[in-house]
């Protein structure tokens, strides 16, 4: 999809270079004027009890489940993913979180009576912890999971009480105006959820807008503008960027068992997944593993997924194409070797083949450091230190996977990987959990989605200390020897007797 005007998105099929729809830009006085609506209407909702939240919520999932097979095809047609790979990896997670909020959020924002701490008999009274809801949520979002990405958190801050403004990617417009659709027609209080549209003009001026968190998901370089602006105001933030997973590969791995898995993990979404597996460290000899990677991406069907059965559409524009293209020949430039793939399909649509690279030093991988499409580069390691040594080497640190049939090994190896997220003999899927939290560390970002962690992402923390009327409290006014020392004396009886 590519922007022709200042007033307007074309959205167009990356599958065929059709125009779908078009969208029109939100102008940066009504992004001011969307906040400012926001908060208008958020105090209103944040003193709802939780049943009438989640009767709510409880719709929104309905008429998700409802409509899942017309949300497959949108994003099929939009995002360019077969329309299985669209309801599995994005609708399907997107009702499990959904499920998850609805049942568990209740439980996970219910307040909570702090224990009983020794000072409290003679200072400090009882105290009862609260989550409350921050204020309106800025989320900035991206396209590769439109649905799942934006949904999730939106009904996590609604659940908690917020008032949500958000800007799907210029790229997920006509998809975002859906999403909005569902949310306003299944009974969100009018005002509660607004969308804007635009790109990153828009983006800007929702950080400007007066929000009181922001929620950012794309790329690093655009994440740490947002966050600088988002820091200047001292408005805090949750930041799910770019990943370069690793997955390891240790000496009793069989191949022939998991080489579909790894491929399956590494080509997916046309390898336009922020956890998709990117670099493979192979404990021994890399080839077998590199030539067996290629085979399988050989026999890929690419194509259009509206046509026929594919395995991969095309990449999301021709710019990203054309960038991911250059940061391929740049890493062949480093020496690193093309066993397959390595080149555009011609044609209408923004297709590539999928590639798989093997290299010898760790040159080529800095090179394609955070590429976004379908490559995966392969390097032989000569131990599991060395592959843990260069799995956390690189900047990103989001999701990584260790692949081995000795547990106990693959477990050890496991617990020395610096990433948000690791998998032992899989990969992609387990973070869909609903309820585990789902996010990176390092240059792959901070918060966490997903979850009772997710969920409190939207909350702040808030203790409320009471004390009967007149209670005993020794710390008063006029300070009097007397009685400081029984004080200390029946504190050090209480407390610290030998
Ligand atoms: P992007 O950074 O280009 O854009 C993300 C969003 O930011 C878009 O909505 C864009 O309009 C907006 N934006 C851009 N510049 C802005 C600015 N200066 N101020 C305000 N808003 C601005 O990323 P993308 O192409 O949408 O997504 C691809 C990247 O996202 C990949 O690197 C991928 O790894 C990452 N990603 C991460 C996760 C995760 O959960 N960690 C999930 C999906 C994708």
């Amino acid at each position: 999809m590519v922007t022709a005007a200042l007033d307007r998105i074309d959205v167009i099929n990356p599958a065929t270079g059709a125009l779908l729809a078009q969208v029109a830009t939100t102008p940066a006085e009504e992004v001011i004027e969307c906040v400012a609506r926001a908060r208008r209407v958020q105090p209103a909702w944040r003193s709802t009890s939780w049943s009438d939240r989640k009767a709510v919520l409880r719709t929104i999932w309905r008429r998700l489940a409802a409509e899942g097979d017309d949300w497959a095809v949108a994003i099929r047609d939009e995002i360019g993913k077969p329309a299985s790979e669209a309801l599995a990896g994005d609708v399907i997670p997107t009702l499990d979180a959904a499920r998850w909020t609805v049942r568990h959020g209740g439980g996970a924002l219910a307040s909570e009576r702090l224990g009983a701490g020794h000072q409290r008999l003679l200072q400090i009274p009882t105290a009862r912890l609260t989550h409350e809801p921050v204020g309106v949520i800025g989320m900035i979002g991206t396209w590769n999971y439109p649905l799942f990405l934006n949904a999730t958190p939106i009904l996590q801050a609604l659940a908690a009480g917020n008032a949500v403004v958000w800007k799907p990617s210029e790229l997920a417009s006509w998809t975002g105006q859906r999403l909005q659709r569902c949310l306003e027609e299944s009974g969100v209080p009018t005002g509660l959820v607004q969308a804007v549209y635009g790109g990153a003009d828009v983006g800007r001026a929702l950080v400007a807008a007066g929000i009181d968190k922001g929620f950012f998901t794309g790329g690093v370089e655009n994440g740490r503008r947002v966050l600088a602006a988002l820091g200047e105001r001292g408005v805090p933030a949750v930041a799910e960027l770019s990943g370069f997973d690793p997955a390891l590969v240790l000496p009793d791995a069989p191949r022939e068992a998991m080489i579909p898995t790894l491929a399956w993990a590494s080509f997916l979404g046309a390898g336009q997944t922020c956890v998709a597996i990117k670099r493979v460290y192979v404990v021994g000899d890399p080839r077998p593993w590199a030539e067996d990677l290629g085979s399988v991406a050989r026999s890929l069907r690419v194509g259009n997924p509206a046509e026929s059965p594919v395995d991969m559409g095309p990449l999301i524009s021709e710019s990203a194409r054309n960038r991911f293209d250059h940061q391929i020949q740049s890493a062949r430039a480093q020496g690193a070797q093309l066993i397959e793939g390595g080149a555009a399909v011609p044609g209408p649509g923004w297709f590539y083949r999928p590639t798989v690279l093997l290299a010898e030093g760790p040159e080529a991988e800095k090179t394609l450091a955070g590429a976004f499409g379908p490559v995966v580069i392969v390097r032989g390691v000569p131990n599991p230190a060395a592959a843990i040594e260069a799995a956390n080497s690189s900047v990103y640190a989001l999701g990584a996977s260790v692949w081995a049939k000795d547990r106990r090994l693959a477990r050890d190896v496991a617990a020395q990987l610096q990433a948000g997220m690791v998998t032992i003999n899989e990969a992609v899927t387990p973070t869909m959990h609903a309820s585990a939290p789902f996010g990176g560390t390092r240059a792959s970002g901070f918060g966490r989605t997903h979850g009772v962690w997710g969920l409190r992402e939207f909350t702040y923390p808030r203790v409320t200390y009471e004390r009967r009327p007149g209670g005993f409290r020794p710390q008063v006014f006029p300070y009097g020897v007397q009685p400081v020392e029984q004080a200390l004396r029946l504190y050090r009886w209480l407390f610290h007797r030998p």
